[in-house]
């Protein structure tokens, strides 16, 4: 069955032609085009307008009548941490009438907090949470969602946590069975006229495109505070070889910051792991200024993610080496601290992308349009830029820009449908979910 969305009032494409990600001004021109119209089956078949759409041959096309509504490419949201178990709401309560981060962190909260719970909880509740939090990230526009490990920190709870991001994997790339259509039928012969968009249609099992990403040095856990070493040991020699044979992570990711993993213990954790096939990703600068862009550079990591500290000399160190810069405003939101300079990053010609950093400590958000509006107020990125960022740079940052990130010829039907006549809505009235619908692979939702 194909789907021929038409008389769309703001189709935005985000077209790349064929380039693996959108930098500097051109990250302004979003490709709007008003009347739109777009076909797709499982993969995006033709965009166009509604007035060119007349001349389609649509004998087995469902026809949706999208009048005063914007359809958009599903958001990338290339970091998050949706595996885990138990609140943190009151650290975040505390948080938010003075105590700070540090504080709570010295009396056993923060991170071990969560660890202690992810250690806990069974593999169906941690199933649970995650689908629960990927339905409602599909629900606010999201198709493809990053999942990191990183709360387990040791080995059977880090491969534990792993297999959970290869459940929703599994519910996202293979979710194959067709949903049964409710829209009314419309006859396809001449004149056809479009139906309008009935309820959603039950599909409880769709969940967005999961990658999974192996974050075993996160944290070093408290049972090897006194030899940091041992535990790097431990996450070269037992647990990599095991994701790698076990097949659960496309990535490796490694927090290398002050108090975390130094450069050199992070730059053996990251080339064993490109010696057994996984790709790379590091969390950089966030806290200090300690090499780790410059590592991400020399390894050849797809993406440093956080950069609050970076200055223009690690900016154009990335940039030059190709490497993304993933920016999660939702972090300095929370945790009321500087934002990284996105204007500079923009104007130096960097690979800019946004995601949320969902996790229950430092961002508790699945929302993309929410990160888009802190990143628009705080950070002064324009719409357009933050759109850009959000959809085929986030694709980028996991290195899928060919398969999604944009409404073009031959991706993925990776389409979102939203009750407001212009992009621009999104952003402006913030803090309110206005998807309509959405296919994830062609599958409706
Ligand atoms: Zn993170």
């Amino acid at each position: 069955m194909k789907t021929l969305l038409t008389n769309i009032a703001s189709l935005v494409t985000v077209r790349a032609n064929g380039a693996p990600y959108i930098t500097g001004e051109a990250m302004r021109d979003i490709d709007e085009i008003l009347q739109g119209a777009i076909l797709f089956g499982d993969t995006i078949e033709w965009v166009g307008t509604a007035e060119e759409a007349k001349h389609l041959d649509l004998a087995d096309a469902d026809l949706i009548d999208c009048s005063g509504k914007t359809v958009m490419p599903g958001f990338v949201d290339s970091h998050t941490h949706m595996v885990f178990a138990g609140s943190r709401a009151h650290e975040f309560a505390r948080r938010v009438a003075g105590a700070t981060y540090a504080e709570i962190a010295a009396e056993g909260g923060g991170i071990l907090t969560t660890m202690k719970a992810v250690r806990q909880a069974t593999e169906d509740e941690l199933a649970a949470n995650a689908q629960r939090l990927l339905q409602s990230a599909l629900r606010h526009g999201t198709t493809t969602v990053e999942i990191k490990s990183g709360y387990g920190l040791d080995t059977e709870t880090e491969l534990k946590m792993l297999k959970i991001g290869t459940r929703c994997q599994v519910l996202g790339t293979h979710a194959q069975s067709p949903v049964p259509s409710t829209l009314s039928p419309v006859p396809s012969t001449s004149s056809p006229v479009p139906s309008t968009l009935s309820p959603v249609p039950s599909t409880s099992y769709l969940v967005p495109h999961v990658v999974r990403t192996f974050l075993g040095a996160h944290a070093v856990p408290p049972e090897w505070k006194r030899d940091p070493e041992g535990y790097v040991n431990i996450v070269i020699n037992e647990m990599l070889p095991r994701v790698a044979e076990e097949g659960l992570a496309e990535f490796c990711d490694v927090f290398t910051d002050a108090g975390f993993f130094t450069v050199e213990q992070s730059t053996r954790i990251l080339n064993k792991a490109k010696e057994l096939g996984l790709k790379l990703k590091v969390h950089a600068d966030e806290i200090a200024l300690i090499g780790a862009s410059q590592m991400a550079a020399e390894l050849g990591c797809i993406s440093a993610d956080h950069l609050e500290h970076s200055t223009i000399e690690e900016v154009r160190i990335l940039r030059d080496a190709g490497v993304v810069c993933t920016l999660l405003p939702g972090t300095a939101y929370t945790l009321r601290l500087p934002y990284p300079d996105a204007r500079m990053m923009i104007s130096e010609g960097a690979i800019v992308a946004l995601a949320t950093d969902c996790n229950p400590g430092s961002s508790y958000s699945e929302s993309m349009p929410t990160i888009m509006s802190i990143a628009c107020m705080n950070m002064r990125m324009s719409i357009e830029e933050a759109i850009t960022a959000s959809t085929i740079n986030g694709a980028a940052a996991l290195g899928i820009s060919h398969l999604c990130g944009s409404l073009e010829v031959g991706k993925r039907a990776d389409v979102v449908l939203y009750d407001t006549p212009s992009y621009k809505d999104i952003v402006y009235h913030y803090g309110v979910n206005q998807v309509r619908a959405g296919w994830v692979g062609g599958i409706r939702y």
